[in-house]
């Protein structure tokens, strides 16, 4: 191979590790882990790896050098199981169709360093995708060792010129490890702080609910949905039942385990579109699309009930925990949550005057003024 063949390899090499680091980013990005960000990254790391074979160089006939250890070692790593043995196969139809002349012995070294990436992953790597420069060296050398497959073949290659060519090709596989298990890893890193200053900056760290920032984003999206379609939205405001004198007498730590509870009970009985935050103190706020006033105090009422018998701040015979819970309903071009929240707010403050562990709704006035 002349030298400028050689730098054509390595810049297209190079070409197809930055892209498998791009698609890489995107897809953790946008999916949680699950059968279908797996069968994306296996494709990814064995379209990977059928490129980097199609761009390798032939040794011998039936017989290419090319940095698929790399990708194959990393898709055990950086996709797991199911996306290393994804990308095993894809790998081993795109070497049957680059040259069907193929030995089996190769296959073999295909799949040896995919399981061969699976199991050191498993047993010596963090399972968070940071791996030190160390452990990629080892995983690098992992890869190389089953090229000595090619050693073994039956068919009759000149192990002359395989010696000569495993050195080289170790070596580059090692420094393919290194620097493109580098780069994997800086962009797990990026996701990983995103995700972190994101749940910082939206997430209640006692409850785990959104804060009221999340809870105004989302209702903004839900409000002009609602704006745009004439559907109803519903607002509950719950607020616990004397907090203030059970946090007085028994201590706040009993305080925040009652909110904890609270938040769980509400969490529980919501719907996966409907918004729900932590909107201050302890005061719990949800906010409902398409949901008239009738469903909404259905649920306004089910969470009371679920809370006066589930929720408790001592034994189950003193320590009872009660929510107060003001509904409100809005339809129309004029909806907004501002009127919406204060609507359900007047309501709540009713349901404290009324005696409290009951649920009472806006008035009919309040409605039909923005209806
Ligand atoms: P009411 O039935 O009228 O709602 O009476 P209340 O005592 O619950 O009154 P209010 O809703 O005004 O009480 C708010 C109390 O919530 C005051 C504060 O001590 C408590 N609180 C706010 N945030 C937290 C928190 O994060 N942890 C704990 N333990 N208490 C909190
Ligand atoms: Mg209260
Ligand atoms: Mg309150």
């Amino acid at each position: 191979m002349s030298f400028s063949d050689f730098l054509l390899r390595l810049v297209n090499d190079l070409g197809i590790f930055s892209l498998v680091v791009m698609c890489y980013g995107a897809t953790i990005r946008r999916f949680q882990p699950g059968l279908v960000k797996f069968a994306i990254l296996g494709l990814l790391f064995g379209a990977g790896t059928g490129f980097a074979m199609a761009n390798g160089a032939g040794l011998m006939p039936g017989l290419l050098i090319d940095p698929r250890g790399v990708m194959l070692v990393l898709a055990g790593y950086f996709g797991g199981p199911i996306a290393a043995m994804a990308a095993s196969a894809i790998a081993t139809v795109a070497r049957i169709w680059i040259d069907s002349r193929v030995a089996a012995t190769e296959i073999a070294g295909i799949w040896a360093i995919t399981v061969a990436g699976v199991v050191f992953a498993r047993l010596f790597l963090p399972a968070d995708g940071l791996a030190s420069l160390r452990q990629f060296l080892a995983l690098g050398v992992v890869a190389s060792v089953p090229f000595a497959f090619a050693l073994v073949s039956p068919v009759p290659y000149s192990s002359g010129v395989l010696l000569q060519a495993f050195l080289p090709l170790a070596i580059a596989t090692v420094i393919g490890v290194v620097v493109l298990g580098h780069f994997l890893c800086a962009e797990q890193r990026e996701i990983a702080l995103k995700r972190k200053l994101e749940k910082e900056a939206f997430v209640d760290p006692l409850t785990n609910l959104p804060n009221r920032r999340k809870l105004e984003r989302k209702a903004g999206s839900i409000i002009d949905d609602a704006r745009r379609s004439g559907s109803p939205v519903s607002t509950l405001v719950i607020d616990i039942d004397r907090f203030k004198c059970m946090n007085d007498r028994f201590g706040h730590d009993v305080g925040d385990k009652v909110l904890k509870d609270v938040a769980a009970v509400v969490l529980a009985n919501v719907r996966a579109d409907d918004a729900v935050a932590r909107y201050g103190g302890e005061e719990i706020v949800v906010v409902m699309p398409r949901t008239g006033l009738t469903t909404a105090s259905v649920i306004a009422d089910r969470i009371r009930a679920v809370v006066d018998q589930e929720v408790f701040h001592g034994d189950r015979d003193s320590g009872k925990v009660t929510v107060s819970v003001g509904v409100a309903t809005h339809q129309g071009a004029g909806v907004s949550f501002k009127s919406l929240f204060k609507d359900a707010d007047e309501a709540l403050y009713r349901a404290k005057q009324r005696g409290r562990n009951r649920v009472e709704l806006a008035s009919p006035t309040s409605v039909s003024a923005v209806a």
